[in-house]
């Protein structure tokens, strides 16, 4: 008889049911008309309803599940009185029938760290870019991000009324990433994307250092992680601190599980533990390929005005 999965898997299985529910969350409060939007930090720091309602979802439903596994999400809200209809109990068969890469089978539920961007891209969710929104799930052990998930709600949404509406990325290390076509930029073209509503003089100085044939800008860390994995643009490069642990987690997860690679803008790989600063102080650098070309190309004093 077949061992049970592992509990990586059971993890990841779930995960992606979870995010699909979140899913029909952040379209059904947009649908509903009401977003309920609360500045955090400030103007450019929004939570809406959806924010707040995914994050009860998807933090309530895997700590029902997987008890002892700690779960870090963005909102701070309670998760102990969720109503019912937020619990998804769910997951995806296909995964689970997947084999757990070796290294990972001995996991236990108290040394996993579950990164959890209910929204990623708030404010372009808020002005109508749906399509630059994704729910991130990251899963790490030891530190750094073994496994993801990328919900994008409203994938395929300009393509008529007919169209599937959104999707499921998801990949482990050692395994691969799936729910996408891999696709590289061509050989030689350098389209670098950033943000598009947390730009300052540091952010637009280091990319015009790097020279590229085109800036393509896009709100969502989770959304420029997919522009480069499907060959839309070849570096994700943000000389800011802003962005923060479960905007990447997730996203690094399945970005190296394709053979990509993502650090701060000086080099240095995010660690995932627990007691882990949230905020990524000293920016993000990523690409599918050629990351030494762009990391070379980061001038020192951009990198000395960004402290890890
Ligand atoms: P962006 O590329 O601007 O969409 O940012 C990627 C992620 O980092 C999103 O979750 C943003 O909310 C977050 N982020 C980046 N910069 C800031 C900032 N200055 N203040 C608040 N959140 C930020
Ligand atoms: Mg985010
Ligand atoms: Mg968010």
């Amino acid at each position: 008889s077949m061992a049970s999965p592992a509990l990586l898997m059971r993890v990841v299985a779930s995960a992606y049911s979870v995010a699909e529910k979140a899913a029909t969350i952040v379209r059904n409060v947009m649908s509903a008309g009401d977003l309920g939007i609360v500045e955090k930090a400030g103007p450019n720091d929004l939570q809406t309803k959806a924010d707040r309602l995914v994050q009860m979802s998807i933090c309530a439903s895997l700590a029902r599940k997987f008890p002892k596994v700690t779960i870090i999400g963005e909102e701070e809200l309670p998760t102990d009185d969720v109503t019912e209809d937020l619990i998804e109990d769910g997951h995806c068969e296909e995964i689970l029938k997947k084999p757990c890469p070796a290294q990972y089978t001995g996991i236990k539920e108290e040394e996993l760290v579950i990164w959890v961007d209910p929204l990623d891209g708030t404010k372009e969710y808020t002005e109508g870019l749906l399509d630059h929104v994704t729910v991130l799930i990251g899963i790490a052990y030891g530190g750094k991000a073994i496994a993801g998930v990328i919900n994008q709600p409203y994938y395929n949404y300009e393509a008529g009324a007919n169209a599937v509406l959104g999707r499921t990325i998801w990949g482990v290390l050692g395994m691969g990433a799936f729910g996408f076509q891999l696709t590289e930029v061509p050989a030689g073209k350098h389209i670098v994307v950033t943000t598009r509503s947390h730009s300052n003089a540091l952010v637009n100085e280091c990319i015009t250092a790097l020279n590229p044939d085109a800036v393509i800008r896009v709100g969502g860390a989770g959304n420029k992680i997919i522009q480069l994995i499907e060959g839309k643009a070849s570096a994700y490069v943000f000389a800011s601190p802003g962005c923060k642990k479960w905007d990447t987690c997730a996203p690094e997860a399945i970005l190296h599980a394709v053979g990509g690679k993502i650090t701060d803008i000086r080099g240095n790989s995010f660690q995932y533990n627990k007691e882990v600063k949230h905020m990524n102080s000293a920016g993000v650098l990523a690409t599918l390929r050629n990351y030494d070309y762009y990391a070379s190309r980061i001038p020192n004093s951009v990198k000395e005005s960004l402290v890890p």
